[in-house]
């Protein structure tokens, strides 16, 4: 038996049937149902009232094609994707991915995911998540415009400021919110809040493009504080270079400690005297280059072709780049160079293996859900702002930003103790918080 529960495992099997050759979309599903054995166990009207069963299975999934013309006045095809996954405590709240990599199994996942880390925010928002497998890099302004206005247009009809509120994700920032909320509006004559992490001259709220990296920085200072330690001279390893990436560096200087590495799908960089954030900024947000540029421009650091950035000695971990990027190789060589604490600044980027050597090994794991809920719930303070036609200065938002992580913290910490005894165990702790205030709605609102 995989799952130390009959009827969890016997859950996981039909899951498996029913979702065939979705494997990132199973191992969430796998990763949430291990957490939820002592819940089981202690409530059992859980599986009376099927809402494990309802939790798994999407509200709504919406597959659409998306066709649009590219410079050369070609017609190209790409999938567009929108998972309603869970509605119980809120709109579908969830960001857009845009990236090769993009497919209902990568979109279900996220949405899963997704459900969970909205509810542990606190804020009242379901999940979601939508994307398409359209590429942006070495795409012209022109043709990423064409683009999300081809998929705007169609998932225009799904989506509202009170259904379902997409943001960014890989491959969506601020330029490809801003052309498809341009769509939205000429198309449904409405100015509302219908997407986050709009600019600031339209609705957009200050301190979104830094909450993710920011609140993974407070969530981690959390998990020092309860070892009594601080960020203050430790050696900080981070993948990715992209806005999650980007501002967990600037915040993790800013509270004392070095950061030695990005990287990009291509390679990584080590600067032994730490990353100066602004190259960093400049190549990936101004020029939308690649990180190798990087070691041209700052004497002393080396560019290394390859995924071999956790090979660098440090005391804390920050996978920042995307999912199942640390396996259970990269974990033992940190484990033995090491490190301390990991948290997951993307979204399930430690494969199941690499867990388990991080929870074996006695290193302090924040888990996605709760490490990187950063973001979304920053975008729930910009549909709060938006609701109210106000806007909140920097500081008002980044300190609900700290409160909301320490919260996070908090609350797993609670519930890991309440259920595993080991308030250490984040997994199990943000996995079941997140759960219970979910399901407990569910069996409120009746069988739906
Ligand atoms: P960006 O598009 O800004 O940056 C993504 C970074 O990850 C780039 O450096 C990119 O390199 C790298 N990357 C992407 N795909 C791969 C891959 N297959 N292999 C290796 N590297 C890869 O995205 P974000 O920073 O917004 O997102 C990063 C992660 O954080 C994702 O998992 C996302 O879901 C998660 N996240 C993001 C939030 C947000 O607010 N933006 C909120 C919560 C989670 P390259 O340029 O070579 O592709």
């Amino acid at each position: 038996m995989e799952i130390k529960n009959q009827y969890l495992n016997d859950l996981l099997v039909k899951v498996t049937k029913r979702n065939a050759g979705e494997n990132e979309f199973l191992q969430a599903v796998k990763e949430v149902f291990e957490s939820l054995v002592p819940v089981v166990e202690k409530r059992p009207e859980l599986i009376s009232s099927g809402v494990i069963e309802r939790l798994v299975e999407p509200e709504r999934f919406i597959q659409f094609r998306v066709a649009w013309t590219d410079d050369k006045n070609q017609v190209q095809v790409n999938r567009g994707f929108r998972v309603q996954y869970n509605g119980a405590i809120g709109p579908y709240k969830g960001g857009l991915r845009l990236h090769p990599s993009v497919c209902s199994s990568v979109i279900k996942f996220l949405g899963f995911e997704q459900v969970f880390k909205n509810s542990l925010t606190g804020l009242p928002m379901g999940g979601g998540k939508g994307g398409s497998d359209f590429d942006p890099k070495g795409k012209s302004d022109m043709e990423v415009m064409r683009f999300c206005q081809s998929f705007m247009t169609e998932l225009c009809k799904h989506i509202g400021p009170d259904t379902d509120v997409p943001a960014g994700d890989i491959g969506v920032g601020g330029r490809e919110i801003g052309f498809m909320f341009g769509q939205y509006k000429r198309l449904r004559n409405e100015f509302t809040g219908v997407l986050t992490g709009k600019g600031l001259t339209y609705g957009g709220s200050l301190a979104r493009t830094q909450a993710t990296g920011y609140g993974l920085c407070y969530f981690v200072n959390n998990m020092l504080a309860a070892k009594n330690t601080s960020f203050k001279g430790k050696t900080v390893v981070i993948s990715g270079s992209g806005n999650v990436a980007i501002y967990a560096a600037e915040k993790a200087i800013q509270l004392g400690a070095k950061v030695v590495s990005v990287s990009d799908s291509a390679g990584y960089i080590y600067d032994k005297n730490g990353i100066n954030v602004g190259v960093v900024q400049q190549i990936k947000e101004v020029e939308r280059g690649r990180i190798k540029e990087y070691a041209t421009r700052v004497p002393g650091s080396v560019y290394t072709e390859g995924n071999g950035v956790w090979s660098i000695p440090c005391d804390i971990a920050l996978p920042c780049a995307t999912q199942n990027e640390l396996n259970g190789d990269d974990a033992a060589l940190l484990i033995k160079n090491g490190v301390k604490f990991v948290a997951e600044g993307a979204n399930m980027p430690s494969t199941p293996e690499a867990v388990e050597a991080f929870l074996a090994n006695d290193v302090f794991f924040g888990p996605a859900k709760a490490a990187n809920a950063g973001g979304v719930a920053t975008s729930g303070l910009e549909m709060s702002q938006n609701s109210q036609r106000l806007s909140w200065t920097f500081e008002e938002v980044d300190a609900k930003l700290e409160g909301i992580m320490k919260a996070i913290f908090d609350n797993s910490t609670k519930a890991a103790a309440e259920y595993t005894n080991n308030a250490d165990n984040l997994v199990a702790g943000a996995n079941i918080a997140g759960f219970l205030k979910v399901a407990n709605t569910m069996i409120a609102q009746g069988v739906l």
